[in-house]
C-alpha cells in the first residue's frame, strides 16, 4: 500500500465559512487511511469571476494517504455535498470548495480530473498557504518549486491585493485534534 502525498485546496465563501471549513477537514481526517500532515493558515481574499458575493476564507492542507486519486476526488465531492454545496454559476457563492492541487508528482489529465490543479499558479490564494506550508515543493509540469511560481505570479500581478491571514492552524499536531476545531477565524 503506497502512501501519496496530497495537497488539498479548500474555500468557502457562504454561511459559517470558518466552522465549514472547520468540517470539511475533520471529514477529510476520517476518510480511509488518511491523515492530515499539514495545515496552512486561514487567508481572507475577495472573490474572482463572479463579484456579487461574500469574500472567501481559503486554505491548504496536505494529506498522506493511499486512496487512488479518482476515488480521493469522488470522497471531495461527497464532502461538499454533505456541507451543503450546490452547483449553480461557475466561480459562484459556495459553502465549501475542496480542490486537489497536487497527488504526489502525478500528472493526470482525465476528463473529471485534471492534476496538479491547471488554475493554482493563477491563485493567489491558493499559492500563499501552499507557499506557507512547501515553498519547496516541485511543480511536476512547470520543474519550479512553489516559491518560483508565487514570485513570478507577484512579478505578473504588482497591483494584486494579497490575502489578509486571519486564522493560524492549531497549535496541537494535528493528530492530537479531537474537537474538530482546527481554525478559530479572527485569531491569527
Ligand atoms: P472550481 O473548483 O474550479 O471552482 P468546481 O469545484 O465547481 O470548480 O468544479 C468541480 C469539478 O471540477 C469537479 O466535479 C471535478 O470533476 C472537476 N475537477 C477537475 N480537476 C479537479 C481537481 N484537481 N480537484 C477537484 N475537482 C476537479
Ligand atoms: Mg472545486
Amino acid at each position: 500500500m503506497s502512501l501519496h502525498e496530497v495537497f488539498i485546496g479548500f474555500g468557502s465563501n457562504l454561511g459559517d465559512r470558518c466552522a465549514l471549513i472547520n468540517q470539511a477537514l475533520l471529514a477529510l481526517s476520517r476518510l480511509p487511511t488518511t491523515s492530515l500532515e499539514k495545515l496552512s493558515s486561514l487567508y481572507e481574499t475577495a472573490p474572482v469571476g463572479y463579484l456579487e458575493q461574500d469574500s472567501f476564507l481559503n486554505g491548504v492542507v496536505l494529506v498522506k494517504g493511499s486512496l487512488k486519486a479518482s476515488d480521493l476526488l469522488e470522497r471531495l465531492l461527497e464532502i461538499e455535498s454533505s456541507l451543503g454545496r450546490v452547483r449553480k454559476e461557475r466561480w459562484g457563492p459556495r459553502t465549501i470548495d475542496l480542490d486537489i492541487l497536487f497527488y504526489g508528482d502525478a500528472i493526470i489529465d482525465a476528463p473529471d480530473l485534471h492534476v496538479p490543479h491547471p488554475e493554482l499558479f493563477k491563485r493567489i490564494f491558493v499559492l500563499e498557504p501552499l507557499h506557507e506550508i512547501a515553498p519547496e515543493w516541485l511543480h511536476p509540469c512547470f520543474g519550479g518549486t512553489i516559491s518560483e511560481l508565487l514570485c513570478k505570479h507577484q512579478s505578473n500581478n504588482p497591483d494584486e491585493v494579497p490575502c489578509r491571514i486571519v486564522a493560524a492552524p492549531p497549535e496541537v499536531a494535528l493528530k492530537e485534534v479531537n474537537d474538530g476545531i482546527f481554525y478559530r477565524y479572527g485569531q491569527s
